[in-house]
């Protein structure tokens, strides 16, 4: 399975992408994207032209900002467009909120049977989805509006990417009982000092983080990710204070491969 972090910022002199993070888009292998920050911004329109289904964790606008776009990149012709995937809460709020012709056209509406700019799917929690090859589990996770986390597993390997969330329990439960788990992908928003912030918005600091580790209770790679960009350095000398062997900082732009 190849995971590539999308880039949302470059570096000042342009030369390649920066290892601070606006948005969240998790490319997994070709065709899947897990949620839509910044997927829709990458410059190769024939990439995201391959991009088929997209996974959204949840409504916020880091994970949703360039859906917009994406859809319409990816739409060719005399083919299906891409497949929304998300919770009741997160379809509805796309055609209320994005979809509705004063903020983009209402692409909902304007798919038919024979020229289907988008398809959509509703996901329920614990309930698997195979796509291409993968097998994709959305778990709830602890967060301000309702949000998934995810399982994604092919025949070799699996990872959680577990999104947006304060301190959580069901899918670390789920993650100590899935087979050849390689990686989770876990938020590190707020330094330790910003507790008080980071309980209001159901995020984790880097002091809640080393206990979600502890949950995760195997040995796996766990790549911190989704650090506010005005706190990275902060958040990046505090989790390596926390001299956990198997912790590492999120990379944009070069693919993991597990
Ligand atoms: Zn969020
Ligand atoms: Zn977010």
């Amino acid at each position: 399975m190849k995971v590539t972090l999308v880039p949302s910022a470059v570096a000042a002199d342009g030369s390649a992408p920066a290892s601070i993070q606006h948005l969240t888009s998790y490319l997994v292998d070709e065709s899947v994207v897990i949620d839509a920050g910044c997927v829709g911004f990458l410059d190769d329109p024939e990439k995201q032209a391959n991009v088929r289904r997209a996974f959204l964790s949840h409504t916020h606008l880091d994970h949703i900002a360039s859906l917009p776009i994406l859809v319409e990149n990816a739409y060719r012709a005399h083919r299906p467009g891409i497949t929304i995937y998300g919770s009741a809460y997160v379809i509805s709020c796309l055609k209320s909120n994005i979809f509705n012709w004063d903020v983009w056209p209402d692409f909902f509406a304007l798919s038919t049977a024979e020229t289907p700019f988008l398809r959509f799917e509703t996901l329920e929690p614990g309930r698997s989805v195979a796509v291409d090859g993968l097998l994709v589990t959305p778990i709830e996770v602890n967060h301000v509006v309702p949000t998934f986390g995810f399982v994604i597993e092919d025949e070799n390997s699996a990872i959680v990417v577990s999104s947006d969330t304060g301190p959580t329990e069901a899918i670390w439960e789920r993650a100590r009982s899935t087979k050849n788990l390689k990686a989770v992908f876990l938020e590190a928003t707020f330094p330790a000092e910003m507790h008080r912030l980071a309980d209001l918005s159901k995020h984790l600091t880097t002091a809640t983080f080393a206990r979600e580790v502890e949950k995760i209770d195997r040995s796996v790679r766990v790549i911190a990710v989704h650090i506010k960009a005005r706190f990275h350095e902060q958040v990046v000398t505090e989790l390596e204070a926390l001299r956990l062997a198997n912790i590492e900082i999120g990379r944009f732009g070069i693919p993991y491969c597990f």
